[in-house]
């Protein structure tokens, strides 16, 4: 357990506007499930929602709420693929690139599927640019573009000059642009909440305020809070950058790095078509990104900046604001209404971490800040495992991760160090 744990959501924009506060009960009872999930977050409950319409009893217990970690904090891009698209290609061979485009899209199709099945309104919308900062990073977008004509992807996709790509974002900081309709932006927590719903409307057993202390294992593993536990056949650990379950198995493998978001107040229409003209999310192409896009109900929300201390900065307003007011000097009087900040579980060599503890007790954690879609495609992958189809978990579980001696502090410094190099990198590229 953690500092942070039970606790009610962070200030953020997202949590003012919710659909509703879910409200489960904490575990104080002896239960019995098929699985027990650790963390309600999008891996943890897209996770559960598979295997309930699959038919099998579910326990999930978060210990603060549904969607209180990253899932409830981020920039709500839908981008395709894992951070680390490009080393599964290498490591799987070309008889794999087929299976592996349509996986990088899969969390998607999951999505859009659990919105309209289960009717969650979470301002799910269609597009999605990458914008060049540097003229040399037009390279990268055009490789992008060609693997989209190699895999015929059926959504829009372009590649777009200077020109274009200020009418498309409203900004003549970039140097050019890859536009995809295929992808999107969402509200998170309005997602992540939605599916916990839909979970428990199969049956799902959702239990928050819980922090899980250990696993025990065994034929049946069993998983303890300090007044209850639940007894499964397979036990799911999706508590990704902020859990420390597992030590001698996961520790010094996932990196927590914070990362930050700004919302200004409701822009006028004016303004409002002014900085995002085509309603994008736009992420830039920077190895330390800023990520923005519109809310439904008109702000600007501006993200970026990463830090390995912990501490998170005195003023976020002041560490953003003025990343935001580069690309839109025109903000320059609009209130920022709220700041907030999540962890992002880093992975040194960006693919997600999944595996398997004994024969029963799973983990799925690590996107590297790029997990919506990936969130859900490992949750998929986890409840396959757990239904016996172990052929992509596979995939990702041979994967060996580097893993840092000397604790969590000592990997941050290291990984601190290694984005000083990026940082250096972007500033002199
Ligand atoms: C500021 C920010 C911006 C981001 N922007 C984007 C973006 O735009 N697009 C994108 O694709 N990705 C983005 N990401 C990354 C994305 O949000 C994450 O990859 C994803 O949400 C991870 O989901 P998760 O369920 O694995 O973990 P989390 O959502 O962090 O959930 C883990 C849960 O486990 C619980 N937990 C931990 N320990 C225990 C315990 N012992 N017992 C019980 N429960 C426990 C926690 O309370 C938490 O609720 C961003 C992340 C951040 C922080």
């Amino acid at each position: 357990m953690n500092k942070n744990q039970q606790q009610e959501h962070t200030g953020s924009y997202y949590a003012a506007t919710a659909n509703w506060s879910t409200a489960y009960p904490e575990l104080r009872e002896s239960l019995e499930a098929d699985v027990c999930v650790v963390g309600a977050g999008f891996t943890g409950i897209a996770a559960a929602l598979t295997l309930a319409e699959r038919g099998f009893s579910v326990a999930v217990v978060e210990a603060n709420r549904v969607s209180w970690g990253a899932s409830g904090r981020n920039g709500g891009q839908l981008i395709h693929g894992f951070s680390s698209d490009q080393k599964i290609a290498a490591r799987m061979g070309a008889g794999f690139e087929k299976t592996l485009w349509k996986l990088i899209w899969r969390g998607h199709e999951i999505i859009r599927e659990r919105v309209q099945r289960y009717g969650i309104a979470c301002d799910l919308k269609p597009g999605f640019i990458e914008v060049a900062s540097k003229s040399s990073h037009m390279n990268f977008l055009e490789q992008q573009d060609a693997y989209f004509r190699k895999n015929q992807h059926q959504h829009e996709f372009r590649l777009l000059d200077r020109e274009e790509t200020r009418d498309a974002v409203g900004s003549d900081q970039f140097y050019g642009g890859f536009l995809t309709m295929g992808n999107g932006h969402l509200h998170p927590m309005n997602l992540c909440i939605g599916e916990a719903r839909a979970a428990e409307g199969l049956g799902v057993r959702i239990f928050e305020r819980s922090p899980v202390t250990h696993v025990e294992h065994g034929a049946r593993p069993r998983v303890h809070t300090a007044r209850g536990h639940v007894t499964a056949d397979s036990v799911v650990l999706a508590g990704n950058a902020y859990h420390n379950l597992e030590p001698k198995h996961l520790s010094g493998l996932v990196f927590p790095a914070g990362s930050y978001i700004i919302a200004t107040e409701a822009l006028d229409e004016d303004l409002l078509k002014s900085v995002n003209p085509m309603d994008l999310a736009v992420c830039t192409s920077n190895e330390i990104v800023d990520y923005y896009r519109c809310s439904a109900d008109g702000r600007m929300l501006y993200g970026g900046r990463c830090n390995y201390s912990g501490r998170d900065p005195a003023s976020i307003e002041k560490s953003i604001r003025p990343r935001m007011l580069k690309v839109y000097p025109q903000l320059k009087d609009v209130q920022i209404e709220f700041e907030w900040g999540g962890k992002i579980g880093i992975v040194l060599n960006r693919v997600p971490i999944m595996g398997r503890i004994g024969d029963n007790v799973y983990y799925a954690q690590g996107y590297s800040g790029h997990g919506v879609n990936a969130t859900h495609i490992m949750g998929e992958i986890v409840a396959d495992a757990i239904g016996g189809t172990m052929e992509k978990f596979d995939v990702f579980s041979q994967f060996e991760h580097f893993r840092i001696p000397g604790g969590q502090w000592v990997g941050n410094q290291l990984i601190a160090l290694g984005m000083l190099y990026y940082r250096l990198r972007d500033a002199l590229s």
